[in-house]
């Protein structure tokens, strides 16, 4: 109430974001103000063009300008193994890594009884209709190591055994350069039982 309006606005909008209190919105606020005309123009782009630009790939639902989406295109990729992510931001992780050299599927959340999100809110169905395919032949379910995770996984691994597909969950540990002594019970207990030969 303190702001001409305009300011006042773009304030609201920062707090809408995020991590993004009202002192911070207030900080970025005052910043756009004082930057060059042609890079608040570009900023505002960016923006809309995510919004405008961006669709899920009707392959592995992941966010993409192209459909098919460059990783399902590529060809170099092994058509045998998805691995199954909850969003777009954990298959980045996992391309990352450098390690994982098959497709992927996004299925945009994980189920939560608690906030009323069944498996037909998330991408499910999109995922069983890649499994008639025969190529496939392993799903890794990397889905979050919490308990919204773990149902989820634990969902697609019953759903998906009558397809005869080899179904595998990425392992759960200890963080790599950390100490065993300051590691939780839980942590431990599924390190333990992940645990191979050497
Ligand atoms: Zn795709």
């Amino acid at each position: 109430m303190y702001y001409p309006e305009p300011i006042a606005k773009l304030i609201d909008a920062f707090t809408h974001l995020p991590g993004i209190g009202v002192k911070t919105a207030g900080r970025l606020a005052f910043h756009v103000l004082r930057m060059k005309e042609e890079d608040v123009l570009d900023f505002a782009k960016a923006l809309v063009n995510v919004k405008r630009n961006l669709h899920f790939c009707t392959v592995c639902c992941n966010i993409t300008d192209v459909d098919p989406c460059r990783i399902c295109r590529d060809k170099g990729r092994d058509e045998s193994v998805i691995c199954v992510v909850q969003e777009s931001k954990d298959l980045v992780a996992m391309e990352r890594t450098k390690d994982f050299n098959g497709q992927y599927h996004v299925l945009h959340g994980a189920i939560s009884p608690m906030e009323g999100v069944g498996p037909e809110e998330i991408r499910i169905a999109e995922l069983l209709n890649r499994l008639s395919d025969e190529k496939v032949k392993e799903l890794i379910l990397a889905t979050n190591p919490n308990i919204e995770g773990e149902a989820t996984a634990m969902y697609l691994s019953r759903l998906v055994k009558p397809f005869g597909i080899k179904v595998t969950r990425i392992a759960h540990g200890l963080p790599v350069g950390g100490d065993l002594e300051y590691a939780d019970e839980v942590t431990l207990s599924k390190a333990l039982e992940g645990r191979r030969e050497i």
